[in-house]
């Protein structure tokens, strides 16, 4: 053995070839502090090897490397810009090390090679992929660019198009096409992946391949000219502009890098590279989503963890009611490999549940997602019926029938009579408290909530809601059950909104003393939406519906009267009493028409301005940064409450919980990320400055303790 660490170790493997093998301990490879000090070490070793003649490159693991150690990245960043640099440079050198040992370097790329894995495997002289790799850079989904010679590299050996791509999409890509775009040099079975790779290096080894040309392409500046780099990078800036938007500023990032290095050879061009990551890592966004990553990683670890304390696995599904949601949620069952009973009172609904899970299913095979016989198979997992059995054996039933307290409580004892002791009866009530409703039954321990969003399929997060007498298998079961369909579970405790809609509403009620005071709800949408809000709240409203709307605003007011009860008629109740329902019937705050792909287009409603202007005072121009101030202070000192009272259990699950479920801006990386960023203490001195206009505005203890403390939700 010429080397032996925890993360890798270096062997002759024959005369004068080396092996380095990527195996860590107890982990996936990855380039954290351990692997990165290790390779400098092994590559210490190889350099001085007597007889040296080649180098093999492989994973003792399924996956090749799956990039930097993500966890590393916060304290780094904190560090700041010279920290930054110094944490590149040590792998940077390592890199170029490699490249620059006087053999030839052959790397085996099994499974997944992204980010960082991948700029290593670059390095190489030449890259040999199992048909099962997955190859990419995916930097840029966390704000940055890639900072291990990515941006140099990639465009030198696959050319300019193929590198914008790659780094501005992030994706990752399959063997077949990394062959394609010149990525990887060939593309072989598992089984024979390293022998085809030995193989590879000894053609190098005997002057058969020419490895030292296609080396020194790499060294040198992009071979194109001006007029051609001109409009390779200008079309590409434009593209790439529209599409990541403002808010998200690394991919252009990365083109500039590229476009500036393009003349350079690698060893001017890496600084260049150095200087664009670090100026990414040092934005709030790349912060954000660095954050909102980990917290992923954390809220599906702890779903994982709740799951497999559940004592049964979830198979069989009964769901009660075909509706929208109902229909929804079967569909989702089946799609993931549930058996599926659904059940409604109606023919109609059955149909149209049916009907709705079918188009859905078109879409994906027409998308090349799935075969037609795959398609079949679904549809055949949802079996509809209009009659219940005396004994059900399903292991959970999720009840999603109208949301009206009195049938939902003959629904569920009626259910629960029929089915086995243990099964698991869970609730998609958006509104209903799961204490009341469990008053309907024998076994309350085996009821909980299990709050969907609208659209299911589409929306990744589940609220699992623990009443007072919920027991903690029937909470394992169900985030099981939501694990299983591939959806996100937090799991909140009971109260008016459970933790979603409890601080939505706060949101929704500073629109409404916005537009009460004379701010036009186009301007509040537009400042919103600036501030990276997917839709504003007057259009979020219309495609909620203004019933929907209405009904929870009244649960939540009676549920909070000291701050959330009604002192004055808001925008949505005039909307609602005029029937301006929205999208639903194509009238609410704007007027719908149908685009040419017959999708709901908004346009200005003279007749809802009309019908609102009773109501609203002289028209008041206000700047974005207190609309948004107006607007998100309501939603941060409610979502502190809900954490203070343990309705949330961490901010993690809290951010998340908004991201998943409502489409907060991801760059923003969550409410209590936003109040960290701006700093606790100013967030409580904005709110004081609103304090007159509701208590809403009112910071809550743990935040005043937090400013007082200089402390952060992170
Ligand atoms: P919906 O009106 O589209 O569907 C309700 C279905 O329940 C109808 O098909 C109806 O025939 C059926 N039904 C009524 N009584 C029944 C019974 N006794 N047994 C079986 N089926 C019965 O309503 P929806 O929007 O799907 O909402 C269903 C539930 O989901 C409600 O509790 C709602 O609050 C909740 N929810 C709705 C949304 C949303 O955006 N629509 C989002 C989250 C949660």
């Amino acid at each position: 053995m010429i080397f032996e660490g925890k993360a890798l170790q270096v062997q002759e493997i024959e005369s004068g070839v080396v092996e380095l093998l990527f195996n860590a301990e107890g982990s996936v490879n990855k380039f954290d502090d351990t692997t990165v000090s290790e390779l400098g070490s092994a590559l210490s070793k190889i350099e001085a090897h007597p007889g040296l003649k080649g180098v093999l490159v492989t994973s003792g693991k399924s996956a090749f490397i799956v990039g930097a150690d993500i966890t590393e990245f916060t304290s780094v960043f904190k560090g700041g810009a010279l920290a930054i640099k110094a944490h590149l440079k040590k792998n940077l050198d390592n890199f170029n090390r490699l490249e620059d040992l006087p053999v030839p370097t052959v790397v085996a790329i099994s499974g997944f090679a992204l980010g960082g894995g991948l700029e290593f495997a670059l390095s190489c002289d030449f890259r040999i992929a199992a048909e099962d790799a997955r190859v990419g850079l995916p930097e840029t989904k966390l704000g940055l660019i890639p900072g291990w010679g990515g941006t140099c590299r990639l465009p030198r050996i696959a050319g300019v198009p193929t590198a914008v791509e790659w780094i501005c999409s992030g994706s990752d890509n399959r063997a077949n096409d990394a062959l394609t775009a010149g990525v990887v040099d060939g593309v072989v079975a598992v089984e024979s992946l390293r022998e085809s790779a030995l193989i590879t290096l000894r053609r190098c080894m005997s002057g058969e391949l020419d490895y030292k040309t296609r080396r020194e392409r790499k060294l040198q500046p992009l071979s194109f000219n001006d007029i051609e780099s001109m409009m390779a990078f200008e079309t590409s800036k434009g593209f790439v502009g529209a599409q990541a938007g403002k808010h998200y500023p690394a991919p252009m990032e990365a083109i500039k890098v590229i476009e500036r290095s393009a003349k350079l050879g690698r060893d001017e061009a890496l600084p260049l590279e150095t200087d664009g990551f670090t100026k990414m890592a040092l934005t709030s966004a790349a912060q954000a989503l660095v954050g909102v990553f980990l917290s992923d990683q954390y809220i599906v670890k702890k779903a994982k963890d709740m799951a497999k304390q559940s004592d049964q696995s979830v198979s069989d599904t009964l769901v009660l009611g075909a509706g929208i949601m109902g229909g929804g949620i079967a569909y989702q069952a089946a799609l993931k490999g549930l058996n599926v009973s659904m059940k409604d009172i109606a023919q109609s609904g059955l149909d149209l549940g049916m009907s709705e899970a079918a188009k859905l299913l078109t879409k994906r095979v027409n998308r090349g997602k799935m075969k037609a016989d795959g398609m079949a198979g679904v549809l055949n997992r949802i079996t509809p019926t209009l009659t219940l059995d005396a004994e059900i054996g399903s292991d959970i039933v999720i009840e999603a029938v109208v949301e009206n307290p009195k049938v939902k409580h003959a629904v569920l004892a009626d259910v629960e009579s029929r089915v086995s002791d243990g099964c698991v009866v869970a609730s998609n009530t958006s509104t209903i408290s799961i204490d009341y409703l469990a008053e309907s039954l024998n076994r309350p321990e085996n009821f909980c909530g299990m709050h969907f969003f609208n659209p299911v399929h589409a929306m990744p997060l589940v609220e699992v809601i623990r009443g007072a007498k919920t027991s903690e298998s029937t909470v394992a079961r169900t985030v099981a059950c939501a694990q299983a369909m591939g959806k996100k579970a937090i799991v909140v405790n009971d109260c008016p909104g459970f933790l979603i809609n409890r601080v939505l509403f706060p949101y929704f009620a500073g629109f409404s003393m916005l537009v009460r005071d004379g701010v036009s709800y186009q301007a509040i949408d537009k400042a919103m939406e600036n501030w990276g809000w997917p839709m504003g709240p007057a259009y979020l409203l219309d495609v909620i519906g203004m019933d929907t709307a209405v009904h929870c605003e009244t649960v939540l007011s009676e549920g909070f009267p000291d701050r959330m009860g009604k002192t004055f008629k808001a925008a949505m109740d005039v909307m609602y009493e005029n029937e301006r329902l929205g999208q639903k019937n194509g009238k609410g705050f704007y007027d719908y028409q149908k685009d040419k792909r017959g999708k709901p287009k908004k346009v200005v409603s003279e007749e809802a301005l009309s019908l609102l202007a009773p109501h609203v005072s002289s028209a008041t121009e206000l700047g974005p940064d207190d609309i948004v101030a107006r607007m998100m202070l309501p939603m941060a000192t409610e979502i502190a409450r809900c954490l203070e009272e343990g309705i949330v259990a961490s901010p993690a699950e809290a951010d998340m919980a908004l991201l998943y479920g409502l489409g907060f801006p991801p760059f923003r990386g969550g409410v209590f990320r936003w109040m960290d960023d701006l700093g606790v203490d100013k967030i409580c001195e904005m709110a004081s400055s609103f304090e007159n206009l509701s208590p809403l505005y009112q910071s809550t203890a743990g935040m005043l303790d937090k400013a007082e403390k200089n402390e952060s939700y992170y």
